[in-house]
């Protein structure tokens, strides 16, 4: 047997994952669908809370969230993250709130123009890579920027991996005292020109967070456009945290629109039941991850 498989056998092996509680996380709103894509995306505040409302109903215990202009071009404005918050917290007791500081809603520290707002979660780019069209920008001196402001607001952060060298940066910046504690990192596979959605990938992904962070160090993965549903199964199935919603999957299937997160979260938590994995609720959620609880 080779060592690969030796190792592939060992992480998989050693853990039941059932009954074990498993996150989900739904992703709102996104940069880029637009109502033309798909109307029920939420673009107003207004709009994302009820939207986050209805998913945490169907079993989402972590929002993650970008805001936008009424033109529905990306917007990073303080003010809009801070009613949008607000309204989260006030219709979804417990539920964490995670603030987008990804790259396409601004430059350089305005992507972190938010961060004072003292959010549970934000999330955290470590490296660059490619997107579609463009270059996905994250320079260090940005990276150690946004870490520090995250370090000072006690703000989680969640690691954003495209490519396997954002776990190891991770490890690093764990090391060095940039991140609190051990670092939970989201695997994204499926944007085009990244990392591609491939089974071999994804298990040294998971081999490769237990051997920098231990067996225990929860994780959770992304997979875009009709790959989302791949990523959950993967997810849930190996023990991870699943990601959903309208930022990276407009579509339930190839004929119908998703008609809410909502939808895609119900997809998921069905995964879970299939699975025979609890879905976790807020306070578990919080717990998993080392987060204050809210009562
Ligand atoms: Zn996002």
């Amino acid at each position: 047997m080779s060592a690969y498989k030796a190792l592939m056998r060992r992480s998989f092996s050693m853990s039941d994952v059932r009954g074990k509680p498993c996150i989900i996380c739904v992703a709102i709103t996104g940069s880029l669908p637009r109502k033309a894509n798909n109307p029920a995306v939420p673009i107003t505040v207004e709009e994302q809370v009820e939207s986050t409302h209805e998913a945490f109903e169907a079993g989402a215990s972590i929002c993650h969230a970008h805001v936008r202009n009424d033109d529905e071009t990306p917007s990073s404005d303080p003010e809009k993250f801070a009613r949008l918050k607000e309204g989260v917290e006030k219709h979804c007791p417990g539920m964490i709130v995670q603030l987008s500081t990804g790259g396409r809603s601004g430059a350089g520290r305005e992507r972190g123009g938010m961060l004072p707002l003292a959010p549970d979660m934000a999330s955290l780019s470590v490296g660059s890579n490619n997107f579609p069209t463009r270059v996905y920008e994250n320079p260090p001196d940005l990276v150690d920027w946004l870490a520090s402001e995250m370090l000072k607001h006690d703000i989680k952060p969640e690691v954003e991996a495209f490519d396997l060298s954002h776990i190891y940066h991770a490890k690093l910046m764990a090391e060095r005292g940039q991140l609190e504690g051990t670092p939970y990192v989201q695997f994204v596979m499926g944007v085009k020109n990244a990392m591609p959605v491939e089974r071999r990938v994804f298990d040294f992904y998971v081999e490769t967070m237990a051997h920098l962070f231990g067996e225990n160090a929860p994780w959770c993965a992304a997979g875009i456009g009709a790959q989302q549903i791949t990523l959950n199964e993967w997810a849930i199935s190996a023990g991870g945290h699943a990601r959903t919603g309208l930022e990276d999957n407009v579509r339930l299937d190839r004929e119908c629109l998703a008609p809410s997160n909502a939808a895609l979260v119900q997809r998921a938590v069905e995964i879970c039941e299939r699975v025979g994995r609890p879905v976790a609720n807020a306070a578990q959620a919080r717990a998993i991850l080392g987060l204050r609880p809210t009562v």
